[in-house]
């Protein structure tokens, strides 16, 4: 097996440090000196003890970030300088590839395939895509009325707390940091606490390559009662980004108004996968692997309904079953492994008891639905499952979970399907595969959700924007729409009547 050998481990020195929080430029323990472990999800062994913050953290990160906003030279250093400092962190962060790939693996669990070529990559072309914004940033002139001269200025929004989770660590760390630096912003980072390692080894590229201090703090800890809830309550936090679940974001838009902060949300999703009749199978049956299995499963875009023509129902479900029965389950730093670990024992618990929930509900698996054992039983895997005969009300076809598990929905008419994949509380991504241009583009118009692919799945680029209608949240991070959610605009009128 080409597991990377423990000398092979290029975080090795990386994880043997201290793990604290990055305030104001210096790397410190929690005030109350609490810690918490992160684990191998691969092993179930520790990695790391992590500073656990709380309140006094976050005030002292709140107050370090807004005298950085304030007072520092980041508020007067030229647009130029502030997009070379984030190239230098994509180059930073180029330079440790490998570094940050393992690392990702080691705490999330995914395949080293995956970080290394799909997380990575795009973790730097993020950065680099947003430095490119930092110097195009413009106001308007108006003309109103011939009386006043009028302009707008897009100033920064100031002090933003974001708050990520842990399918995707560093990914979306460059999701929040880059337009909120290229747009002037300063800002505290709440990793999530199941995967804080590569964000604080960006912390530590981020002082190396000179960032004033203050712009960028990184205070690891939980959620509810935590670093989390007391960021999103703080009323010197001007604005909160999140991307997590559901519920979670309800949580946030209610503990903001305090002081009426910006919000902006990116939740979960519960996608229609649809393939028509015409589709070529084959692109679709990888599709549809994709869709589900990638970062096994954790992904709120997955393609967690699949939607079979009738009439192509069997051939796919053979082709479909005898892939995701030959999927290469193994720990993540294995480089032939296809489907790692889930990241954590209660998510493996929640995505056990939606398979119990789906067979009660009378839906079939033909393929997983359980626990591997042998090598793989101390970690938390979860064999690729897949239910047939899935009716769209069930809460197997209705609530996200998160895991390597695909409901199959057969259908007879594109009326159908096109209700039946609406038929959701969330929107914040769907397929379709077909030969036909106009079901493609009529189906594409009629699902209400954020992003579609077309004879594609999974496709992404910082360009392009990513966010959710109905329940998957509001706002659209990456392209120029995240430059939306990191500024304000303010209006000027000079008076010009004699
Ligand atoms: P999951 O349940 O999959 O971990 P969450 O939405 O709970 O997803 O977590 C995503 C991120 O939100 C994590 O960084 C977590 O610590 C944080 N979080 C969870 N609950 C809260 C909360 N009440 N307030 C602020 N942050 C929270």
């Amino acid at each position: 097996m080409a597991v990377v050998q423990e000398k092979e481990l290029l975080c090795k020195s990386f994880l043997s440090q201290p793990k604290k929080l990055l305030i104001g430029g210096n790397w410190v323990d929690a005030e109350s000196g609490k810690t918490f472990e992160t684990r191998n999800p691969a092993t179930d062994e520790v990695l790391a003890k992590i500073a656990e913050g709380g309140k006094a953290d976050i005030d002292k990160a709140v107050q370090a970030a807004r005298k950085a906003y304030e007072h520092g030279p980041w508020r007067t250093m030229s647009t130029a300088q502030r997009a070379r400092l984030i190239y230098k962190l994509a180059d930073a962060i180029e330079a440790h590839i490998d570094e940050f790939a393992q690392l990702e693996t080691l705490d999330n669990g995914k395949p080293i395939k995956e970080s290394r070529y799909v997380d990575l990559p795009q973790v730097i072309e993020t950065f680099r895509y947003y430095a490119g914004w930092a110097t195009k940033l413009e106001g308007e002139t108006i003309n109103a009325n011939a009386n006043f001269f009028n302009y707008t200025l897009r100033e920064p929004i100031g002090v933003v707390g974001q708050i990520i989770p842990w399918n995707f660590p560093l990914l979306m760390a460059a999701w929040k940091l880059g337009p909120a630096l290229a747009c002037g912003n300063t800002l505290i980072l709440k990793p999530a606490e199941q995967t804080p390692l590569t964000a604080l080894r960006l912390g530590e590229l981020i002082c190396e390559v000179g960032f004033p201090e203050g712009v960028v703090n990184i205070v690891t800890g939980f959620g509810p009662d935590s670093a989390g809830e007391f960021l999103v309550n703080h009323m010197g936090v001007d604005k909160i980004a999140f991307t997590g679940e559901e519920n979670t974001g309800r949580t946030i838009v209610k503990a903001s108004a305090g002081n009426l902060k910006r919000v902006s949300l990116e939740l979960g999703g519960k996608a229609p996968n649809i393939v028509l009749a015409d589709a070529d199978i084959d692109a679709a049956v990888k599709g549809a692997m994709l869709g589900i299995f990638f970062n096994q499963g954790q992904v709120c875009c997955a393609g967690s309904r699949l939607f079979l023509d009738k009439s192509i129902h069997d051939e796919f479900m053979t082709k479909l079953i005898d892939r995701a029965k030959n999927m290469r389950q193994g720990p993540g730093l294995d480089e032939k492994t296809q489907i790692g670990p889930q990241v954590s024992k209660e998510q493996v618990e929640r995505i056990m008891s939606y398979i119990a929930i789906g067979q009660k509900e009378g839906a079939k698996i033909v393929c997983g639905g359980e626990q591997p054992g042998g090598d793989l039983a101390k970690g938390y895997f979860v064999k690729p499952t897949i239910f047939e005969g899935v009716n769209n009300d069930m809460r197997i076809a209705q609530e996200e979970i998160f895991g390597p598990v695909l409901s199959v929905i057969p259908f007879k008419t594109m009326e159908e399907v096109a209700e039946q994949a609406n038929k959701t509380t969330f929107g914040l991504s769907g397929a379709v595969w077909t030969k036909d241009i106009k079901k493609a583009h009529k189906l594409a118009s009629h699902i209400k959700a954020g992003t579609i692919w077309v004879n594609c799945f999974n496709a992404f680029d910082p360009a392009v924007p990513f966010g959710g209608y109905k329940m998957s949240g509001y706002g659209r991070e990456l392209g120029k729409h995240s430059i939306e959610l990191y500024t304000n605009i303010k209006s000027v009128w000079v008076n010009l009547a004699e």
